[in-house]
């Protein structure tokens, strides 16, 4: 059994662990992949800081990758040793009811990298080949790491909302997912794009990327602003920091018959009034849950055809022995992170 080299989380609110760890044998439909690039996600956040606690401890950390193909079990028939590649951290099981419905994030025997097993914060990974995709030929290690959790996030909260031609859209968050959103938003056709974040060069990134408008709500309420410019509120809102008070605020810049999506992860208790917040306004709330297997190849076309531009995704690649400071990056909003990533191997 091989030894690699991985960032251990073994408790809340303590830095990550350096550790060489054992790596699991390749069984037959298993795929060795040798990590080039993995993303820092803010919900490795939520784990680290105690609140969306992982299944066992210690566990390697990491749930957005990109690699090449080290070794392969003997029924693997997918992909060849050499071939790049990404990884999907939602382990589903492929055979229970939802998952032949094609609702695999609901997966009732639902595995998640990083989450129930050891994820891709560390030199070697072994995962399932069901789970594993060829990385489109134009994008690099570090940008192809996104597209795992940052990109099809924001893909799957935009086609569950239904956002169609015409439509006016608020994404409140621009950061690692919320980034991507304003560019989906705009390849299916919104009209008005409107970008919220406290960090002007998140507000000059999703500018550059497609948004109509963007607003920095330290100088001024942006519910009021959205409200005035829309003439009473956006079609779809999309909160992607994951605070109660945002999510707050971006249900009040939806229209009535609007729909707001709750993407961002919170766990803090928000207090709203059912009729007059929800009911009266008749806003559908919806709380997208990662992403659906099947939807991934539609993504890997859009960014094979160069039409989603992933050129600005990363705005930080570091050695994976320095995990703790990308977590304090992040954590501190230290030179306005998009995406950090790790470069293992
Ligand atoms: P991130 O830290 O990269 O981005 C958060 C953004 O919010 C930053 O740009 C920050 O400047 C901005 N921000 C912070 N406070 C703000 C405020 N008060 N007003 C406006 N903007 C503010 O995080 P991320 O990786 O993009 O993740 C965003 C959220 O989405 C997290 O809660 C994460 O856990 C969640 N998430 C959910 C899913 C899902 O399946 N639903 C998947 C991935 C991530
Ligand atoms: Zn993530």
């Amino acid at each position: 059994m091989s030894q690699v080299l991985a960032a251990r989380f073994h408790e809340p609110l303590k830095p990550l662990k350096l550790e060489y760890v054992d790596l699991p044998s390749i069984a037959d439909n298993d795929v060795l992949i040798e990590v080039k690039a993995a993303g820092i996600c803010h919900s490795d956040l939520h784990i680290l800081d105690g609140t969306f606690p992982p299944s066992k401890t210690p566990i390697t950390l990491g749930h957005e990758l990109s690699g090449v193909v080290a070794g392969k079990g003997e029924n693997v028939r997918n992909v060849e040793v050499g071939d790049r590649v990404g990884a999907d951290y939602l382990l589903s099981c492929g055979t229970c009811d939802s998952c032949l419905a094609g609702k695999d994030n609901l997966c009732d025997n639902f595995r998640c990298m990083a989450i129930n097993s050891d994820g891709a914060w560390a030199e070697r990974i072994v995962v399932p080949m069901r789970h594993v995709y060829p990385l489109p030929h134009n994008v690099g290690f570090p940008e192809g790491a996104v597209i795992g959790c940052a990109v099809m996030t924001a893909y799957h909260s935009l086609k569950q909302a239904e956002v169609s031609a015409g439509e006016t859209v608020l994404v409140y968050g621009l950061g690692g997912v919320g980034i991507h959103l304003i560019q989906w938003a705009k390849i299916f056709g919104a009209t008005d794009i409107i970008g919220v974040d406290i960090e002007d060069g998140k507000l000059e990134l999703a500018d550059a990327l497609g948004a109509t408008v963007t607003l920095n709500p330290t100088h001024r309420d942006p519910v009021e602003q959205v409200r005035e410019l829309t003439n009473g509120g956006v079609d779809v809102g999309f909160e992607v920091v994951g605070h109660a008070a945002t999510v707050k605020k971006t249900l009040a810049c939806v229209r009535k018959g609007g729909r707001a999506s709750l993407v961002g992860m919170t766990f803090e208790n928000l207090t709203l009034s059912v009729v007059n917040d929800i009911m009266i306004p008749e806003v559908k709330i919806m709380s997208p849950q990662d992403h659906l297997k099947r939807e991934i190849p539609h993504v890997l076309k859009f960014i094979e055809k160069g039409d989603f531009d992933l050129s600005r995704a990363v705005s930080h690649k570091m050695p994976l022995k320095e995990v703790n400071e990308g977590v304090r990056m992040l954590t501190n909003r230290i030179n306005q992170p998009v995406r950090i990533v790790l470069e293992p191997s």
